[in-house]
């Protein structure tokens, strides 16, 4: 198959998108940048002079090698339309396609079973030899290194097997050409150039103090670590803080926030990091016990109190005894429980239905809400002496879309928590994921988001990463206009992909507008249980239109 084929075969330009009024450009799942060779030469430049030809080889292969990687991502999702070895091609196409050099594979011995690679390339117009004669002329050395680190890592993911290619012959040292050699890492005699491709000392010194500093910072600004509480945003900081400052009192704290910001998370962070934390911590969702229920559930119940009774029980409360119950929905509390409640805060003290002992407990209390409760208390459904014990100290949780700058953390953390649930390896989330994740608005919250990524790493395959259908949330995606670029690379209108494909399979499978046109009307009009109007509207066209098509197209079919 030829390289114009191949290109039309894979529908490369289709998948690249400009999307210009987001200031985003988009290669399949991967954001790309439309970035001057010459900026890019002045960085590789200064690497060079500022950290030794060998340190600054080794960042730009690894550079190379992960952009390679994601390429090869890429090309798998490929396969299932093409042959093996054709997909492998698209390697040097993508690399062509990007900007970066023309590639000729010239040998290939693959065996994909047994995981043999032999592989030979050459190059033509190399974007990095050209910017490195400019700089420093023709020299002694190789130096198309982020090229030679793409083929490593484009070969590497597809095989799953490190491969590492070296460049043989290169213009920068007065060969006619540039061409490389790739097989797999361990039967390379040298060695030195193999471990270029890990990440060098520097870069983990760098890292390792860099952790202890933040390590030191932390302690020095906070007692205590954030467990499961995870946020970097300014929102997020502010709420910590404030909760940080009551955990060691026994002040009772009320959690205000919507519906799935995490408000049991909290509480149980403001458990753990109290003096309480050996007690125990007692949760219950008040709205989800039936009124008649919540009093026994709360403070207990005495064998035969009611039908129904039959032995002796602990409430909620004395589970509590010594610890933190943190009670959510405080605002549907019935008006007899709150009484009681009321009491158990003024006194310490609580007897369990149809008992009149008194017993002593001691507990922290924590309350949430997702309600106004001044409002309830305004319309008569909240005590507001009850209230004022509940909100001595009210922290706001914000919601996550305005702290969407935690996003790819807590993503990133919630992948880690289910990939070992579900026997997975992910990767992370693509660009396009992450992108697609920030621009969402969230009304379900965190507790959304983990519901996504649940799901998400249920969908991806074993060893990839998460991409934007695996984690499609409802009209989020349908909200990115993007722009594509036809064949003859001219920009085309904003269409929705999954809408592109669609049309794309239904012209494979031997189009007729009309019979599909009959289709569709008697579809919409079947779920509109046969309403003109509404079967119009499903369309997008006006009754009147509708009528005059299905009166038309009838004819057509009695002739
Ligand atoms: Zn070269």
């Amino acid at each position: 198959m030829s390289k114009k084929q191949l290109v039309e075969q894979f529908n490369l330009r289709s998948r690249l998108k400009f999307n210009i009024d987001e200031g985003n450009i988009w290669l399949d799942e991967n954001r790309m940048l439309l970035l001057h060779a010459s900026a890019f030469g002045a960085l590789r430049t200064e690497l060079i002079q500022s950290l030794g030809v060998l340190r600054a080889k080794g960042l730009l292969l690894r550079m190379g090698f992960e952009s390679g990687q994601r390429d090869a991502e890429l090309a798998r999702k490929l396969i299932d339309s093409g042959e093996p070895y054709d997909v492998f091609r698209i390697g040097p196409l993508l690399h062509a396609f990007e900007g970066l050099v023309k590639a000729e594979i010239t040998s290939a011995e693959i065996d994909w079973d047994k995981g043999v690679f032999n592989g030979a390339v050459d190059w033509e117009g190399s974007w990095e030899a050209e910017s490195h004669i400019q700089t420093f002329g023709i020299g002694g050395e190789v130096a198309c290194w982020t090229l030679a680190g793409y083929a490593s890592g484009y070969v590497t993911r597809f095989f799953n097997r490190f491969v590492v290619f070296r460049e043989e012959q290169c213009l920068c040292c007065g060969d006619d050409k540039c061409s490389i050699v790739g097989k797999p890492a361990e039967e390379w005699d040298d060695q030195e150039y193999v471990k270029l491709f890990k990440p060098d000392n520097i870069d983990r010194e760098i890292r390792e103090l860099r952790e202890e500093v933040t390590n030191l910072r932390e302690s020095l600004c906070s007692k205590r670590g954030r467990g499961n509480l995870i946020g970097e945003s300014q929102a997020f900081k502010s709420a910590f803080h404030l909760l940080e400052r009551a955990a060691d009192s026994p002040i009772n704290v009320l959690l205000l926030g919507e519906t799935g910001v995490g408000k049991e998370v909290f509480a149980h962070w403001l458990h753990k990091n109290s003096g309480r934390a050996e007690g125990p911590f007692v949760a219950l969702n008040c709205s989800a016990i039936p009124h008649d229920l919540i009093e026994s559930e709360l403070f207990g119940v005495r064998k035969g109190a009611y039908t129904g009774a039959e032995e002796s029980r602990r409430g909620r409360f004395e589970r509590a005894d010594g610890g933190t119950l943190f009670l959510d929905e405080v605002g549907d509390l019935s008006p007899a429980a709150q009484v009681k409640l009321l009491r158990v805060l003024q006194t310490g003290e609580l007897e369990r239905l149809g008992d009149d002992k008194t017993i002593k407990v001691d507990v922290r209390l924590v309350a949430a809400t997702n309600v106004n409760l001044n409002e309830a208390i305004t319309s008569g459904r909240f005590r507001s002496d009850l209230y004022y014990r509940l909100a001595t100290y009210p922290v706001q949780i914000p919601p996550l879309r305005e702290r969407k700058s935690d996003i790819p953390l807590l993503a990133e953390a919630m992948i880690a928590k289910y990939a070992p649930l579900y026997s997975k390896k992910i990767k992370g989330l693509s660009d396009k994921a992450v992108h697609a994740l920030i621009e969402y608005d969230w009304p379900g919250n965190v507790r959304e988001l983990e519901n996504l990524i649940e799901r998400g790493v249920l969908l991806a395959p074993s060893g990839g990463v998460l991409e934007l259908e695996h984690v499609l949330m409802q009209g989020a995606a349908a909200t990115v206009t993007e722009v594509a670029v036809d064949k003859a690379g001219t920009v085309q209108n904003p269409k929705k992909e999954g809408e592109l494909r669609a049309f794309e399979s239904l012209l494979d499978d031997g189009f007729d507008l009309g019979r599909h046109e009959q289709t569709l009307m008697t579809m919409a009009v079947d779920k509109a249980g046969g309403n003109l109007t509404h079967a119009a509207k499903l369309l997008g066209i006006s009754r009147r239109q509708l009528a005059y098509r299905l009166a038309k197209s009838s004819e057509s079919y009695e002739e």
